[in-house]
């Protein structure tokens, strides 16, 4: 019989799932979807000019090719399009349950009891979790925020009731988001003042429409599509990785960020506020063209003093008041709280959030030991900083689909410990070679600076791992004390 399975979010991840197993006939699976549409944080982060940094080609599914995206990086309509025929095409939009948010899920011995926050709980053989890490929005504790006057948002729950035309508007946040709207907010605003408390190494994005031919040519052409995806994998893993390995092209990724300050930011007392004291890589770098010409017109201000507090009437620095009638937060997500708010209990009632109190870990990113049959896409240590994580994602759903035989046949199975613990001690091997570790702070790491999201080794090697057949790592849980 076919397993029930349980996908958590109807983001890239989770509708991946469902498509799959779609593909492979099994149709006895239910998405639950906290929000009232697809398409996870790209239905979330629509603040203006909100986009992938990472091309269309390679930023989509390698199973479903589109001829239709317009330019090089898609803009986040675009991507929300995509996804919007990926689950039209696949049939899997009617097995969204749409407003549905998950409180618990709960093993029982045999089986998965889901509670969402109405209707009774439901029992399912297998939870996919498909949340996302950066689907939980992190505002500051910046005292008197509750204060303010004016009107204040996160940019990944942007007011787009509030016109910005002719505001004074402070953008608290740097990071790839407020790179990408601070222009679009920046050509608006009357006055606009960014306060950064750390600057970002910021590299050129060269986006450019596909012309009429060009999309000819991708929709006609056979093969190209594909050919194309792989020269931007390709490059991203051959020069990016090393980069962030503090291998070869470190210097040159350096040498290519500074080149860009250079040439967009000619005062030199702007130009020293934005150049980073850490090596690029270590926090996410930002890819970005219109980002520092933005931060060089005469309405913008950059201030590096740190913030003391948020007033009635703006944002207060050591070196004085800051007026204004808009706070914009580009302040990032609680990236190291994995599957929050959600109650996972596994065997024996063991708590998820318990366990992974010192910061979350999983084999492959994918399976926790004490928690059969449940699965998670872009969990701990899969994220990139050089490449796609669709590419990620769909290892994952490969290796869940390899899973779903072995749990038919001698039910729920679990990540054998001593997997788990060759899996922590190989990562922690390979983290030491990466950039991250290197003196600065990122959404990467947890308080106590352990690196939880990223994943330190190529994306070849994670699909290699990602493909090899699954059951030597597993074990049936029955029979084994709970
Ligand atoms: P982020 O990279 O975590 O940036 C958060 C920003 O807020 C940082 O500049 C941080 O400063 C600042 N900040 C946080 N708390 C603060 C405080 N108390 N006081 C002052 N400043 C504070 O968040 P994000 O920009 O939303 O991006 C998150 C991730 O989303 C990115 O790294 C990327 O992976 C992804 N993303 C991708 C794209 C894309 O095109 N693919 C686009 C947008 C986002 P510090 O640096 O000093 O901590």
């Amino acid at each position: 019989m076919a397993p029930r399975v349980a996908i958590i979010g109807a983001g890239f991840g989770g509708l991946c799932m469902a498509i799959q197993l779609e593909r492979a006939g099994i149709g006895s699976y239910t998405v639950f979807e906290k929000a009232d549409d697809l398409g996870g944080t790209w239905r979330d982060n629509s603040y203006p000019g909100a986009g992938c940094d990472i091309p269309s080609h390679l930023y989509s599914y390698s199973f479903e090719k589109y001829a239709s995206w317009t330019r090089r990086y898609p803009g986040q309509p675009e991507i929300l399009e995509y996804l919007e025929h990926c689950a039209g095409k696949y049939g899997v939009k009617e097995k969204i349950r749409f407003g549905t948010e998950v409180r618990s899920a709960v093993f029982d011995g045999s089986h998965w009891e889901v509670t969402c926050t109405t209707g009774a709980p439901e029992t399912y053989d297998v939870v996919v979790m498909g949340v996302g890490q950066l689907n939980r929005p992190h505002l500051p504790e910046i005292s008197g925020m509750s204060d303010f006057e004016g009107t204040s948002f996160h940019s990944a729950r942007w007011n787009h009731d509030h016109d910005l035309t002719g505001r004074r508007v402070a953008v608290i946040g740097n990071g790839s988001s407020a790179a990408q709207f601070i222009p679009r907010v920046a050509e608006r605003a009357e006055q606009l003042t960014v306060f950064q408390r750390t600057p970002n190494w910021v590299i050129p994005k060269p986006d450019a429409l596909f012309g009429p031919l060009t999309k000819l040519a991708f929709h006609l052409v056979p093969g190209l599509q594909r050919a194309y995806r792989e020269w931007i994998y390709r490059y991203a893993e051959g020069t990016l990785y090393p980069a962030l390995a503090q291998g070869w092209s470190a210097g040159m990724l350096k040498k290519r960020a500074l080149d860009h300050l250079h040439a967009q930011v000619a005062d030199p007392e702007l130009r020293a506020k934005l150049t980073p004291d850490y090596p690029p890589g270590c926090k996410r770098v930002v890819i970005d063209s219109s980002f520092y010409p933005a931060l060089t017109r005469p309405n913008v201000d950059v201030v590096t003093d740190p913030i003391v507090r948020i007033t009635a009437k703006g944002v207060e620095t050591v070196k004085g008041l800051r007026e204004v009638d808009t706070i914009v937060y580009g302040t990032g997500f609680r990236s190291t709280e994995f599957l929050a708010p959600m109650d996972v209990a596994g065997r024996g009632g063991t708590s998820l959030r318990e366990r992974w109190k010192g910061g979350a870990e999983a084999y492959l990113g994918i399976s926790v030991p004490d928690f059969p049959n449940l699965f998670m896409l872009y969990g701990p240590n899969t994220n990139l900083g050089h490449n796609s994580i669709i590419f990620m994602l769909e290892c994952q759903v490969n290796h869940i689909m390899a899973c779903l035989p072995h749990l038919s046949e001698q039910g729920p199975i679990e990540v054998r410990p001593e997997v788990m613990a060759a899996w922590n001690r190989q990562l922690e091997a390979s983290m030491a070679r990466m950039v991250w570790g290197n003196g600065c702070r990122s959404w990467y790491k947890t308080a106590e600076g352990r690196v939880t999201n990223n994943w330190p080794g190529p994306t070849t090697l994670y699909r290699r791992l990602t493909s090899r057949a699954p059951r030597p790592a597993y074990r049936p849980v029955r029979g084994t004390a709970d």
